[in-house]
């Protein structure tokens, strides 16, 4: 095994100091190595390759993800979508959410509802199943003559020089070696690129919550349900949306932790005939899948060392209620090209860099951490007492208010950054500060775990 404090000298593990500048400025990119063809890596690969820079993508697997995961995008992933040039198509596969949120008790008792009536129709959550994403994005990529994926193709080690970044990689041809000026790890919660750059820690907790996500055929609408309704409720919280306009839904919901797979599935009717209106049984819907999920909120020390990055799923993680997740990705793949384009481009030297980790590691820390954190308390709790106590619900008159709903849906647009706008700009900043005082006190109510099976995915 290579080790990483011998690869990497120390001003490659604080970034690239002042003195460094002149040496990195005005560096042509001639080609971007992207581990993982996920949505964030297949994301980047597409912004990359449509400004004209040569992107690889190394995946690991030999076929699409259709794990029931990310869905539903808000604005700021939505922007990067449209940036990519995917958004007429996530549309026309998908669907913009029109219809209000709802929360309601288990026995389907209304307690609040959200008109995002006046939230602008591109400004809405819109709804797209992760596997048909990637499905498109694939298919953008395979037209494009500048960018390439190379299936079966799983990295293991990683090194790098002053000149190049290089991977090694388990392909059916044996072990091969890939390089490039830059090596962007967008491989999923147990990225290799984070482990071999900073060892099995992953700072952060896990929830003591676990949850399944379900895909599944069952009408809620002629039982009065929306597009999106939540459970309060500390053991059947849940999320209940429809993911296509087919009918297809998503039904997220609370579950014990540390059962097995099967014991999840023996489980799941009973889950449904008490979450779902009407009980239904077994034979009034039809399950697609059912996937046991680990929640964590979990943050990456930098997002930069030398010419390693990390980006989404591999630089953190967040619970899936509020849809935080690969939004928070996406933007990270819409800043960092912006970022990379810019050093291509001869308009701002590799030290934006940095400042692509600072900046999106702060937004985590400041904004998605702590939204996405209360997203799932605001779930977690007895009905009744969330309706007296907690501010959210405390404002319920208003969510009839479109204007209000509107400005605060809007919220989430912050965790957008230009950084086009810092192009020209010497920007050597310090080397981030992992301690971040909203993540320390954000720890209440979560346990802080040191996992190893980081693995957002099924627990079996
Ligand atoms: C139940 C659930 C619901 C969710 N809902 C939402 C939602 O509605 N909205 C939202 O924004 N987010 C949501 N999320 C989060 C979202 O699914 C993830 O953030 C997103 O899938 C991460 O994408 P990624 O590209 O970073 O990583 P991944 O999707 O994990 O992709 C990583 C890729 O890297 C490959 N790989 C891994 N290791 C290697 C290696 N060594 N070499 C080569 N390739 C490798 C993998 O095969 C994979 O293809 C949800 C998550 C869950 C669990």
């Amino acid at each position: 095994m290579i080790c990483t404090c011998l690869l990497f000298p120390r001003h490659w593990q604080r970034g690239f100091a002042e003195n460094d500048f002149e040496r990195n400025k005005a560096m042509a990119i001639s080609k971007i190595i992207i581990v993982g063809a996920g949505p964030s890596g297949c994301v980047l690969a597409l912004l990359l390759a449509n400004a004209g820079i040569n992107v690889e993508l190394l995946e690991a697997s030999d076929r699409l993800d259709d794990s029931p995961r990310a869905s539903f995008y808000p604005w700021p992933a939505v922007y990067e979508l449209q940036r990519a040039g995917l958004l007429p198509e996530v549309r026309e596969r998908g669907y913009v959410v029109s219809d209000g949120v709802s929360w309601r008790k288990v026995d389907g008792t209304l307690l609040a509802r959200m008109d995002v009536s006046a939230v602008p129709y591109d400004r809405r959550l819109h709804g797209l199943p992760l596997g048909k994403l990637l499905q498109l994005t694939r298919e953008h990529l395979d037209r494009r003559s500048n960018a390439k994926i190379r299936y079966l193709h799983k990295v293991t080690k990683i090194d790098q020089s002053e000149e190049s970044a290089r991977v090694f990689v388990d392909t059916p041809d044996g072990e091969q070696v890939f390089s490039a000026d830059y090596i962007v790890g967008c491989d999923g919660a147990n990225s290799i690129i984070r482990r071999k750059l900073f060892g099995e820690e992953f700072p952060g907790r896990t929830w003591d919550q676990q949850i399944v996500a379900t895909n599944v055929y069952y009408d809620v609408s002629k039982h009065g349900w929306g597009q999106g309704a939540f459970i309060v409720d500390p053991e059947y919280f849940c999320l209940v949306a429809l993911l296509q306009p087919d009918g297809l839904m998503r039904v997220s919901y609370g579950e014990t932790p540390g059962l097995t797979r099967e014991e999840y599935i023996a489980r799941q009717p009973e889950k449904f005939r008490k979450i779902l209106p009407g009980s239904p049984g077994p034979e009034d819907y039809k399950l697609v899948t059912l996937n046991p999920y680990k929640i964590h909120q979990r943050c990456a020390d930098s997002f930069r060392v030398g010419r390693f990055l990390l980006a989404a799923d591999a630089a953190h993680l967040c619970n899936p209620f509020g849809g935080l997740g690969l939004t928070g990705g996406l933007v990270d793949v819409g800043n960092l090209f912006d970022c990379l384009n810019g050093i291509h481009q001869d308009l701002a030297d590799d030290s934006i860099l940095d400042r692509y980790s600072k900046v999106r590691r702060d937004m985590w820390f400041n904004i998605i951490d702590p939204v996405s954190s209360q997203n799932l308390r605001h779930l977690l709790q007895d009905p009744d007492v969330a309706m007296k106590e907690d501010p959210l619900f405390l404002q319920r008159d208003k969510f009839s208010d479109p204007e209000f709903v509107a400005k605060l849906v809007t919220g989430i647009n912050d965790i957008m950054h230009d950084f086009t706008k810092e192009y020209n700009q010497s920007t050597t900043t310090p080397a981030d500060v992992p301690v971040n005082k909203v993540a320390a006190d954000n720890l209440n109510g979560v346990t802080a775990s040191a996992d190893e099976s980081l693995l957002q995915t099924t627990v079996s």
